[in-house]
């Protein structure tokens, strides 16, 4: 399947899978309660899972992200701690 905004993918094993994402459960910093990504999530640069919003609000939904571009997937922590801040507020 090909993957786009407008066709975002399987079911979120798969895509982190294929994409070597970890689905560890992230830690709200606000409300310290944890989630586990799950909706996979498709930009232009990116691929990543998302969790899903809570009370905490949209900006505390935390992100999975990996670079799109698999060259350059060796330093996917450092884009990882980078598009947190990018991909913080938006949905
Ligand atoms: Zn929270």
């Amino acid at each position: 399947m090909k993957e786009s905004i407008l066709n975002p993918v399987v079911d979120a094993d798969t895509f982190a899978a294929r994409h070597k994402i970890d689905l560890k459960p992230i830690k709200c910093p606000k409300c310290g309660l944890e989630f586990t990504p799950s909706i996979p999530w498709v930009s232009k640069e990116w691929r990543g899972i998302k969790c899903e919003e809570h009370e905490c609000g949209p900006e505390y939904a935390a992100f999975v992200v990996v670079p799109a571009d698999p060259k350059v997937r060796a330093r996917r922590k450092r884009f990882y701690l980078e598009a947190m801040k990018l991909l913080g507020g938006k949905k």
